[in-house]
């Protein structure tokens, strides 16, 4: 299996290289060079496997194989929270909640992370290769990454959040873990300022040779195969390939409702994809209008789908435009210039086809979130609800399919919106019931690239003599 840029103009490359690359040198993101398939007969096979098995298989597929890797998968998922790892709850006749968030951070985020880690470490021991991964976090996705590369031995990790600004649960998911390889940093400004000490620090090509910096963000492509697993899991579980299934997906980079239509491209009869996004709803005024317009992002309850620019949306549009790479790197070039994507009308209508868009504000959230509870005594948090509205807003014609929601994070990750629609303050699972007791660990530091650097420098650096 070899991985070729959206944009065209970078070598191809296999699955251990891609995952250590993240972006093409051309700025495109990778994608397979051709999609594997399977026929009904092989789909049937796979119906019960146990979720790390049915994952292992369906990663080898893409390339993953050169790696021992259902140990990999074994090892990844066996901290979940649930035996069946990403467990189906049904919630009325048609719609049911894939619970992706029984990872060590109670968000769907672990389901790929977990294993990237483990990648991460296997490929560079084998290359005699370390790598220091710095990033920033508004309090979300940082505990992801740092659950993901805790004692992995060639990889270290320093993650900036800003001092003050992110909640006491999120902090204290990345700061209460002791791990010496782990480095966690309160920088006395906000998210933007951690964002951009992150980007001087790769922009800054001395300091990132020595450092051998690297980052675990959502273009990675082996985060999307990583997802895949669970909506064929799902699917299977609902009877395919013998019956058509549709998916809602809370969306913010794409990542996601892109997986799953990778399952439909390696044979699955996924019928219908809605996009489900909150207030920030470029992919639904793209779907509804061929309008893929940016505006200014505002903030909402469900904060990670917060997104105006969807990166992941760039692998799509290449299939969408029958993979011409060219036209691909135009759209995106005058995306950046414009604020506006011109897709053509034929790629439109591919998309149009396929995929749905859906958008919900905060008030329709609480209500969304109450209602789950008064019907199905289901505790939701607000992106999963954004994602059962947009199930039940899907047309007549998919009426008689069932839908598979994304649930992307556990209710007590949100707990005042949960509190403010149910009355209800989910607790925290058993696993984590101890979170406020936990030591903490981690360094203030004024927003200052020298004074970062030199902290990254001296954590990469803490065991050499
Ligand atoms: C990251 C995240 C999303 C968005 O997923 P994408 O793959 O970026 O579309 C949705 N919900 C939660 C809880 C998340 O953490």
């Amino acid at each position: 299996m070899r991985y070729v840029s959206t944009r065209g103009q970078a070598a191809p490359r296999d699955f251990e290289s891609v995952l250590l690359a993240g972006l093409a040198e051309d700025g495109g993101l990778f994608v397979p060079e051709t999609w594997p398939e399977l026929g009904a007969a092989e789909w049937r096979a796979m119906r019960g496997l146990p979720y790390p098995v049915l994952a292992a298989r369906i990663l080898a597929l893409f390339g993953a194989g050169a790696m021992p890797i259902e140990a990999m998968c074994r090892d990844a998922y066996a901290g979940f929270g649930h035996p069946a790892v990403a467990p189906l709850v049904q919630l009325d006749t048609r719609v049911f909640a894939l619970e992706l968030f029984h990872g060590p951070t109670l968000a769907f985020k672990d389901m790929a992370l977990q294993l990237l880690g483990r990648m991460f470490d296997h490929v560079l021991a084998k290359r005699g290769e370390r790598v220091t991964i710095v990033g920033a976090t508004s309090g979300d996705t940082g505990s992801a990454a740092i659950e993901a590369c805790r004692d992995r031995a060639a990889v270290d990790i320093v993650i900036l959040h800003p001092e003050n600004r992110t909640s006491e649960v999120q902090r204290r998911q990345m700061t209460t873990v002791l791990s010496p390889n782990v480095k966690n940093i309160a920088v006395r400004g906000d998210f933007d300022a951690c964002q951009d000490l992150v980007k001087a620090m790769f922009n800054d090509a001395p300091f990132r040779a020595e450092m051998n910096l690297s980052a675990v963000n959502s273009i990675n492509w082996a985060r999307i195969a990583a997802q895949i697993p669970y909506y064929a899991a799902a699917a299977l579980t609902l009877g395919a390939p013998d019956r058509e299934v549709a998916v809602a997906v809370p969306t913010g980079n794409f990542g996601n409702v892109l997986a799953a239509w990778a399952a439909r491209r390696m044979g699955l009869p996924i019928a219908r994809f809605v996009v489900a996004s909150n207030r920030n709803d470029i992919l639904a005024r793209f779907l509804a209008a061929n309008d893929m317009s940016t505006r200014p992002v505002e903030p909402s309850l469900s904060p990670s789908m917060d997104i105006q620019v969807s990166s992941n949306f760039e692998r799509l549009l290449f299939e969408l435009l029958e993979r011409d790479a060219e036209a691909t790197a135009e759209a995106m070039r005058r995306f950046r210039a414009e604020g506006r994507m011109p897709v053509p009308d034929a790629a439109w209508r591919r998309a149009t086809a396929l995929f749905r868009g859906f958008a919900l504000d905060d008030a329709g959230t609480i209500a969304e979130i109450a209602r789950l509870h008064r019907e199905a005594g289901y505790l939701a948090d607000p992106h999963t609800a954004v994602g059962t509205a947009a199930a039940r807003a899907l047309a007549p014609e998919d009426a008689a399919i069932p839908v598979v929601v994304a649930a992307t994070a556990h209710p007590a990750k949100f707990p005042d919106a949960v509190e403010r629609a149910t009355g209800l303050r989910p607790p925290l699972p058993a696993r984590l019931s101890d979170l406020y007791e936990r030591e903490e660990r981690y360094g203030v530091l004024p927003n200052d690239l020298a004074a970062i650097e030199a902290a990254v420098r001296a954590h990469a650096h803490r065991n050499a003599a």
